[in-house]
């Protein structure tokens, strides 16, 4: 079975009284082990998709069913602790606290699970070492480049094993080597770890470097590139 099925779902959003709608009737899978880009011209719902395939919001009909979880129809305390477990976030502007290390800012996601102080450090250095930054543990966000940002935040995505890591535009803020370095990293994730991978992206190169693109348009989507 696919790990994501996205079973016919729309979106619309309430202004002045009117639905608009941002997404008509999608409808596909994902399989495990997928890297997938999802491409189109702002506004075309990408964003949009991906919040919605991350449980991060609710589509207005159809399902998104995940690992045999139907996501849509759970409430906001359990889908926050599914996407705990299950999914690992990235972003373009890498949203990492100011005032914590790279160390701490990794350690964070593992914060409300059992694990004891001493294993949280230990998983949070192992995926520091895995993304190339052990010997950058304890410097600040505004002591790091911004390739060095995104990679804490890749540690951070990984830290708690998700299955599912989505990442909205992870090269945009980001110089072409930076980014090269990003997208290697994101497909060692991929082939060495098996994470399945869903990306957002502008970027030619980024979309070229998945091992699928799907493109949307005022909401609908593409066939497979
Ligand atoms: P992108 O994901 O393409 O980088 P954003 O998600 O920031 O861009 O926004 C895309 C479009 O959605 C913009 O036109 C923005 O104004 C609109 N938008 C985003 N969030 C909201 C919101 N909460 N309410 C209304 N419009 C929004
Ligand atoms: P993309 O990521 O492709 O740029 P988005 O998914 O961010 O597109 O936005 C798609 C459309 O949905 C846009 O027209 C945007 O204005 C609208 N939109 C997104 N979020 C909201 C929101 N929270 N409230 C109202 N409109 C929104």
């Amino acid at each position: 079975a696919p790990l994501i099925r996205i079973e016919h779902v729309s979106k619309h959003y309430l202004r002045g009284g009117e639905a608009v709608p941002v997404l008509a009737d999608v409808h596909f899978d994902i399989a495990r082990g997928e890297y997938l880009a999802l491409m189109g011209p702002s506004g075309s719902g990408k964003s949009t998709l991906l919040n919605l395939i991350a449980g991060l919001d609710q589509p207005s009909s159809g399902r998104i069913v995940v690992d045999d979880t139907d996501i849509a129809g759970m409430n906001e305390r359990s889908l926050a602790d599914w996407r705990a477990a299950n999914i690992g976030f990235i972003f373009q502007f890498y949203n990492l606290m100011p005032v914590l290390s790279a160390l701490e800012n990794v350690e964070l996601p593992l914060q409300l699970t059992r694990l004891s102080a001493r294993e949280r450090r230990e998983r949070a250095l192992t995926a520091l070492s895995l993304v190339g930054l052990a010997d950058r543990v304890k410097h600040t966000p505004r002591e790091l480049s911004g390739g060095q940002l995104q990679r804490v935040a890749i540690a951070r995505a990984i830290v708690s094993d998700p299955t599912l890591i989505v990442a909205d535009e992870p090269t945009g803020d980001l110089d072409r080597k930076s980014a090269e370095e990003v997208l290697a990293l994101l497909l060692r994730l991929n082939q060495s770890l098996g994470k399945t991978i869903i990306m957002v992206t502008h970027d030619q190169h980024a979309a070229q470097a998945a091992r699928a693109v799907r493109h949307l348009d005022k909401g609908e989507l593409s066939a497979l590139v």
